[in-house]
């Protein structure tokens, strides 16, 4: 019996699912990274996590054949190296040698699993499609809106990957030109208007500024609460006036690339898009009708569904292809 896994590595957590060869859920582990995001650091702690959930189920570890990570940034086309993942702090980084030798030395597996890094928008749009919200639907364009923006693109059941395995970044569409400084290192990207990150930055802006009572109830000591702020997007006017502007840049994005894509699905998800019940209503009634007709017309709008084990079961596919290839 062959097993694969799938990683989700972000700047605060690590998760790993185990899923038997017909990709069926066996068990998952979590553990938190924080603080400890060296490529060392996370190599060490990939290892922990897999030993820990192989153990626990009675799967040697060598029956592993396929381990997929799914991390955001930007990773080269082979699916060995970070370029950029800016929430880790890592800059071109061979991941795949480095978690491949911890196997090799804390495991003594003589051949290592074979590895595959996978964009993690691109791993969670995967892993819809194959048993989520947008499943079996061939022509997608996911959009999620948590504290960043990205995206990613199905055409014809494949992965739009692009030349330099940058497609789908549409958190990076200007929208200004010279505007708000992104967390890309340029400016006057959508997601510097209505990415998570910003959003609570211009909440908390007001909060500072204004001698509010209906404001307060947003801070929270770990900061602002963004659901809070959508539930007062209605009946307070400067809250209303960050939505609006938020919420136009992002369906102009959103509706333009939908014209040119032509997808038969808008796949929606990430925590803002998830928990802002306002903020969706108000992006979705504005994308809508911005799209060309004809593109617009059997396109359908589907929320994800299968959470953070999405990207997981993607990122374990993917790699899994590469082993079966
Ligand atoms: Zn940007």
């Amino acid at each position: 019996m062959t097993y694969r896994a799938g990683f989700d590595v972000g700047g605060t957590n690590a998760r790993v699912q185990l899923f038997d060869a017909t990709l069926k859920g066996v068990d998952r582990r979590r553990r938190r990274v924080r603080g400890a995001t060296s490529p060392d650091d996370i190599a060490q702690s990939l290892t922990q996590l897999l030993v820990e959930v192989c153990d626990d189920n009675g799967v040697a570890v060598d029956a592993v054949d396929a381990v997929g990570i799914g991390l955001a940034g930007q990773l080269s086309t082979d699916g060995h190296t970070v370029h950029n993942a800016p929430n880790l702090g890592w800059r071109d980084v061979d991941f795949v040698e480095r978690f491949a030798d911890h196997l090799r030395k804390e495991q003594h597996l003589k051949s290592p699993p074979s590895i595959r890094l996978v964009n993690d928008l691109n791993a969670q749009l995967w892993g819809e499609y194959l048993g989520g919200a947008v499943e079996a639907v061939d022509d997608v364009l996911a959009v999620y809106v948590g504290t960043g923006i990205g995206g990613a693109i199905l055409a014809d059941g494949h992965l739009v990957t692009g030349a330099d395995a940058n497609a789908g970044e549409i958190g990076h569409s200007k929208v200004v030109i010279g505007g708000r400084p992104c967390g890309c290192g340029e400016s006057g990207c959508v997601e510097a208007y209505a990415g998570g990150i910003h959003l609570e930055r211009r909440v908390a802006e007001l909060v500072d500024a204004a001698d509010d009572e209906a404001l307060a109830a947003v801070s929270t000591e770990s900061g602002v609460d963004l659901g809070a702020a959508d539930a007062l997007a209605d009946s307070h006017d400067q809250i209303g006036q960050i939505w609006e502007e938020a919420t136009d840049y992002l369906a102009i994005i959103v509706a333009n690339a939908a014209t040119l894509l032509n997808p038969a699905a808008l796949l929606i998800g990430g925590g803002v898009l998830d928990n802002c019940e306002t903020f969706r209503a108000m992006t979705l009634q504005k994308t809508i009708p911005l799209i060309l007709e004809v593109a617009r017309r059997n396109l359908v709008v589907e929320q994800a569904s299968l959470g953070d084990v999405a990207g997981m079961l993607g990122a374990a596919d993917l790699a899994a292809m590469e082993v079966t290839r």
